[in-house]
């Protein structure tokens, strides 16, 4: 086995479709049968919810990981989607940037726990709505950053924060993090300000924006209450294609780096 592949999802802003995009992208590696596993890096825990962990089944979670107190083996729990493994979160994790404000080491936290890890092809991370140590951790962890961008106003300014943090984490913890691409999620063809934004970025970031664009689908809002992906909750949906598609196109971006 080699090393994985990391990818943090971040972006500050809240309900831009991160976790969607973690779950979504992280079944459909795994369909294609490789080993993929999410790290659920937000208190709110929608991630572990999305993918059918119940509440009471986060005993470990993604802050003893943080905290070194466990191996990643052993906060590794099942998801209702094959080939497809979780780490939970919990709220205990909301006062992690207060917890380990102290620690020397306290950017690498996330690095130091998947150091050695040599079982999964992917490990994404669903990074919480803030730019805070939690966001940083998986940034200097990571190989690449995929940012989901709403298609609606002032989706761009918060962008360009983003990637300022993208630019100091590269001159400092982690030189080699690269910028995956950009997502548009949440797409309405027949509204204005989507096709505006969606030239806007096009405009400004060229390439990293994705061809594949993320429609809004009442399918992919319903599927987290079932514990699972749209792309099993009802795989013919506009949703679920749009998800295939995106997994195709990241693995497509995968192969021109290597
Ligand atoms: P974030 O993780 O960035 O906060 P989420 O992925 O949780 O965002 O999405 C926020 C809300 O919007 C959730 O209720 C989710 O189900 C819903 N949602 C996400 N993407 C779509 C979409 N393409 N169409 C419709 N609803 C969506
Ligand atoms: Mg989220």
């Amino acid at each position: 086995m080699t090393k994985p592949t990391i990818i943090a999802i971040a972006n500050q802003k809240g309900g831009v479709g991160k976790t969607t995009t973690a779950v979504n992208l992280g079944a459909g590696l795994a369909a294609r049968g490789l080993k993929t596993l999410i790290i659920d890096l937000d208190p709110q825990g929608n991630a572990s919810t999305g993918v059918g962990c119940s509440v009471r089944g986060r005993e470990l979670t993604s802050y003893d990981l943080l905290a070194g107190r466990i191996t990643l083996p052993e906060v590794v729990i099942d998801t209702n989607i094959d080939g497809l493994k979780l780490v939970p979160s919990t709220p205990d994790l909301s006062s992690a940037d207060i917890d380990f404000s102290a620690l020397p080491n306290r950017i690498r936290l996330m690095k130091a726990a998947l150091s050695a890890e040599q079982d999964y092809k992917y490990i994404l991370i669903d990074c919480p709505p803030a730019l805070g140590l939690l966001t940083v951790n998986a940034l200097v962890a990571a190989d690449t950053v995929l940012v989901p961008l709403q298609a609606e106003f002032y989706a761009l300014e918060g962008l360009s924060q983003l990637l300022m943090t993208v630019r100091e984490v590269r001159q400092g913890a982690n030189p080699d993090l690269r910028v995956d691409g950009v997502v548009l999620t949440m797409y309405d063809g027949r509204n204005n300000l989507s096709q505006q934004v969606e030239a806007d970025a096009r405009a400004t970031l060229g390439e990293l924006v994705y061809t594949t664009i993320i429609p809004r689908n009442v399918r992919i809002s319903e599927a987290p209450s079932h514990g699972l992906p749209v792309t099993i909750y009802d795989p013919a949906s506009a949703g679920s294609r749009a998800y295939n598609a995106l997994t195709g196109e990241f693995l497509d971006r995968q192969k021109e780096i290597a």
